[in-house]
C-alpha cells in the first residue's frame, strides 16, 4: 500500500482515500496496523484542526434526526462535517443501534458530508482507540466539525466526551421525575444540554423540561473551563430545525471562548496524552491476544487451579514467557 499517496489524497480531501484510511486504522492485523501508524504521522503535519463535538442520547431521543438537520445546516454554510459513531453494542449483540444504513440519508448525500458507522470491536477500548485515530483522519481530511456520537451505554459517554472539545447531551422532553433518570457523571460531562422535540403538543413540555435541567445545571460545581452562563440548556426541533442556529452560536462562543482563555490548547494536550497512555496499554493488552499468550495462560492457569504453582508465581512465569508481538 502507498501510505504516501494515500495521505497526499486525503490532504486533497478525496472521500474515498478517507475511507480507506479508516478501513486500515479499523483493522487488526500488524502490518496495517504498522501502516496506520505511518500514516497517522505523515497526516499530523497537516496542523488541521475541527470542532469536535461528542453527542450523546438515549435511543430514540433524535440523535440521526439532529445530526441530519444540524449537519445540513452547517454544511449549507459552507462547513464540511464528519460523522463517526462509538456504539459498543454494535460488538455485543451483532445488532448496531447507530449502524442503520437509512439514517441521515440527506447528509449522507451531500458531497460535504461524510459519515462512517461504529467500528465493530469487541471492547469499548478498541471502539475508542480505531474512533479517535478515525477524528485525526477527518481533521487531517479538512472537515471543519467532526461529530461524534454516541448512546448511553456503559461507559461511551465518558469515551466520547474524552476525545470532544464540546459535549452535546440530547434530551426529550419529560415529566420532572426523568429528570432523576440522567445520570449526575453525565450531567456534570455535558457543556450544552439540548432538549429535542420541541415542537407541536410537545412544545409545552420540552421548555419545561429545559427549565428543570437549566436549574439542575446552575447547582453543579462550577468548571474553569467554563464561561459565566455555561453549561447550559435550551430547546430544540431537529424535525422542525428550530433552535438549531442558536445552539451552533452557543458552542462557538464556547469553543471561542476556551481558545482566548487558553483552555482548549490545555485540554487538546491533556487529550493527547491520555491517547498515548492509552495506547500503551492496549498494546500490552494485545499481547495476551495472541494464540501463543492464551495457550501460556491456559496451561498457567490450570497449573494454578492444581496448587501446582502460586498465582503470582505463574503470573510471572507468564510475563517473561509472553512473545513481544
Ligand atoms: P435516535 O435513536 O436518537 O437516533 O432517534 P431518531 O432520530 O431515530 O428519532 C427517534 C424518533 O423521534 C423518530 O420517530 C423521529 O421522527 C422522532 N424525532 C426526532 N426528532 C424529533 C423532533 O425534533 N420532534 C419530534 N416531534 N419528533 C422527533
Amino acid at each position: 500500500m502507498d501510505i504516501k499517496a494515500l495521505s497526499e489524497n486525503i490532504l486533497a480531501g478525496d472521500r474515498r482515500a478517507l475511507a480507506r484510511a479508516i478501513t486500515l486504522v479499523e483493522s487488526g492485523r500488524a502490518d496495517h496496523r504498522a501502516a496506520a501508524t505511518e500514516l497517522l504521522a505523515l497526516l499530523a503535519r497537516s496542523g488541521r484542526e475541527a470542532l469536535r463535538i461528542g453527542l450523546s442520547g438515549t435511543p430514540g431521543v433524535g440523535k440521526s434526526t439532529f445530526i441530519e438537520s444540524f449537519g445540513l445546516m452547517l454544511t449549507g454554510q459552507g462547513l464540511r462535517v464528519a460523522v463517526l459513531a462509538v456504539d459498543p453494542s454494535s460488538a455485543r449483540s451483532g445488532g448496531s443501534i447507530l449502524g442503520d444504513k437509512t439514517r441521515m440519508e440527506h447528509l449522507a448525500r451531500d458531497p460535504n458530508a461524510f459519515i462512517r458507522p461504529s467500528p465493530s470491536q469487541t471492547h469499548l477500548g478498541g471502539v475508542a482507540r480505531r474512533t479517535r485515530e478515525a477524528v485525526a483522519l477527518c481533521e487531517a481530511a479538512g472537515y471543519d466539525v467532526v461529530l461524534i456520537e454516541t448512546v448511553g451505554v456503559g461507559q461511551s459517554e465518558t469515551v466520547v466526551a474524552e476525545m470532544s472539545d464540546l459535549f452535546l447531551l440530547l434530551l426529550a422532553p419529560a415529566g420532572g421525575d426523568e429528570l432523576q433518570g440522567v445520570k449526575r457523571g453525565i450531567m456534570e460531562m455535558a457543556d450544552l444540554i439540548l432538549v429535542n422535540k420541541a415542537d407541536g403538543d410537545l412544545k409545552a413540555t420540552a421548555t419545561r423540561t429545559c427549565a428543570d435541567y437549566a436549574g439542575a445545571l446552575r447547582l453543579l460545581r462550577k468548571r474553569v473551563q467554563d464561561p459565566p452562563g455555561f453549561p447550559k440548556a435550551m430547546t430544540v426541533s431537529a424535525v422542525e430545525q428550530t433552535g438549531l442556529e442558536s445552539a451552533w452560536a452557543e458552542m462557538r462562543a464556547l469553543a471561542d471562548w476556551r481558545r482566548e482563555h487558553g483552555h482548549w490548547a490545555n485540554r487538546r494536550a491533556e487529550q493527547a496524552q491520555s491517547w498515548f497512555v492509552q495506547e500503551v496499554r492496549q498494546a500490552l493488552l494485545a499481547r495476551l491476544e495472541t494464540p501463543q499468550a492464551r495457550a501460556l495462560m491456559t496451561s498457567f492457569g490450570a497449573q494454578v487451579a492444581e496448587g501446582a504453582l502460586g498465582p503470582v508465581a505463574a503470573a510471572q512465569q507468564v510475563l517473561d514467557a509472553l512473545p513481544e508481538r
